[in-house]
């Protein structure tokens, strides 16, 4: 059955479209995510970039409290509302259980024959890619696009895989330091975008009641 897509999931679309695929936890979505997916999409050519928020990220899970896919979707989503190219996609909580990006990719190709598919990934992530499951029929059916992040070697891709190395702007924020910044009722305007700062702060998110409003400086 085709999802109504809200999340930029829609079924078809034109042959030879170019479909970038950017996971993450997004726990929450920052702009180091958010510069790595315009990056890719203006120097790639792609004509969207999905940011697939992943159901239950199975390396974090059970090392951390992972906050709710449905909530990390919706800070997704008023992120990138209204910009160009960029997508929220809910492919992965819809299929449910642990997110393997094999599979992702299997039902994109699915439902967009003759796209060309390409995977967006940190430097960090780009070094683990072995584990991923079924990385080698993975590397036949998507280009890789590594973006620089934390200094790693940027010249050197995982071998089999197509890859294109992309620089762009360091910057030296995480999920997880924002989490801590939040939790501690400390500013993270303009690492999050306005719109999805008060997204998390309607939703309660991450401060344990003690965040201070971002626009008011309420507690
Ligand atoms: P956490 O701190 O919770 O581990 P994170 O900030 O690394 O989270 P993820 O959602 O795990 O964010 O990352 C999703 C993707 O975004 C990964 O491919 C990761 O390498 C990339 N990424 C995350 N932060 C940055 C950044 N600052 N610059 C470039 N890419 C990034």
């Amino acid at each position: 059955m085709a999802d109504p897509s809200p999340a930029g999931d829609d079924v078809g679309g034109a042959a030879g479209e170019r479909i970038g695929i950017f996971g993450g936890t997004f726990d929450p979505v920052h702009v180091g995510h958010l510069v790595a997916a315009t990056w890719a999409r203006d120097a790639l050519a792609l004509d969207r970039v999905l940011l697939v928020v992943a159901n239950d990220p199975w390396q974090k899970t059970g090392r951390r409290r992972v906050t709710p896919a449905a909530e990390r979707l919706a800070v997704v989503r008023a992120a990138v509302a209204g910009v160009r190219g960029l997508e929220p996609s809910a492919m992965e909580i819809d299929r449910g259980g642990p997110s393997y990006t094999i599979d992702t990719v299997r039902q994109l190709a699915r439902r967009h024959p003759g796209a060309e598919l390409f995977v967006v990934v940190g430097t960090d992530v780009a070094a683990e890619l072995d584990t991923w499951h079924d990385a080698e029929e993975l590397a036949g059916l998507v280009r890789l696009v590594v973006v620089g992040r934390g200094g790693l070697d940027e010249g050197v891709g995982p071998p089999g895989w197509r890859v294109e190395h992309l620089r762009i702007p360091a910057l030296e924020v995480s999920s997880s330091e924002l989490r801590r910044r939040l939790a501690a009722g400390q500013s993270v305007e303009f690492l999050i975008p306005a719109p999805a700062i008060l997204c998390i702060e309607r939703l309660g998110l991450y401060a344990g009641g003690e965040m201070r409003n971002a626009t008011t400086g309420r507690r």
